[in-house]
């Protein structure tokens, strides 16, 4: 278990939360962005498919009301995950009702056998296009937990968005794809983004961003606030706001209230880096007017 810096894995005070991968190996799901298995294959590390009790037992070292990311290095929930392994994840999860557990899945057709999830768990769906949010939009309709979430990352293609779609979501969370710069330029890589019109910029050292329209997130931004869900867009959506997103729409809200005080800072610098480039426009209209 370790401090996390996935913006959105947050402590009810507002620190940065944790991970936890008791089951560690290398994911079969295969997304062409994982950053995981891009770090198995680089350190070479056991590919296995195996469970640590030792890592989860560390949860009993935390102090303070904590969040945990459970499995973000692998999906718990595919057939390759022996069920007795999450039947004592979830045992842990119950013995300390203290602290909340994020669960993240792509595996909708298992997810939905649980139907009900201790009173501590948040649970989400990963949708990253038209097929995906369809059917992650189906199972959260079918499964019980405090919070029911959709992660809209990497957001790779619009889709028509209904506000009976999100009547049962709790949180969305919107981001791009990260991946290497030799990437960039590989046929999947290409297709996608001229099929889907996504745009591209270089990111923090030797990464590029393929991000989706501003409009493809206002689609989605408006239909939240008219249900008043809470949307945390991800930091490589908004640094240095390449999108040209407005204020309104540079949001990184957490569900129950939760505030984000490690990027308080840094959010409230970007505003004001943004303000200040609107800043000339304003002085032009009013020069105008004077003349
Ligand atoms: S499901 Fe998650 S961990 Fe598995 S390959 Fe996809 S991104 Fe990686």
């Amino acid at each position: 278990m370790q401090r996390t810096d996935i913006e959105w894995v947050v402590n009810p005070d507002g620190s940065p939360g944790y991970t936890c991968n008791p089951v560690k190996g290398f994911c079969p799901v295969a997304c062409p962005y994982c950053y995981a298995r891009r770090m198995y294959l680089r350190f070479k590390w056991d590919k296995t498919i195996r469970f640590h009790a030792s890592e989860i037992e560390e949860i009993s070292t935390l102090k303070k009301s904590s969040t945990i990311f459970m499995g973000s290095t692998i999906e718990l929930f595919g057939e390759w995950v022996n069920f007795r392994w999450l039947g004592i994840i979830f045992q842990w999860v119950r013995l300390y009702p203290q602290h909340t557990f994020i669960f993240l899945s792509k595996c909708y057709q298992n997810l939905v056998k649980y139907r009900a999830f201790p009173k501590n768990c948040y649970i989400g769906l990963t949708a990253t296009d038209a097929i995906s949010f369809r059917a992650a939009i189906n199972c959260l309709n079918h499964i019980n937990a405090k919070v029911k979430f959709l992660s809209i990352e990497p957001f790779i293609e619009p889709f028509p968005i209904l506000p009976s779609d999100i009547e049962n979501v709790n949180w969305l969370i919107i981001g791009g794809m990260t991946i290497p710069k030799a990437e960039i330029a590989n046929d999947y890589m290409c297709h996608l983004i001229e099929k889907n019109e996504l745009l591209t910029f270089p990111y923090r050292s030797s990464l590029w961003r393929v991000l989706p329209t501003a409009d493809m997130i206002r689609s989605v931004i408006s239909i939240a606030d008219g249900m008043n869900v809470p949307v945390f867009i991800k930091d490589n959506i908004l640094d240095g706001n390449p999108l040209d997103l407005r204020l309104a729409e540079m949001r990184q809200e957490l569900p129950g209230g939760v505030q984000l005080k490690r990027k308080e800072e840094e959010v409230a610098r970007k505003k004001r880096s943004h303000s200040k480039r609107r800043k000339p426009k304003t002085k032009r209209t009013s020069n105008r007017r004077q003349t």
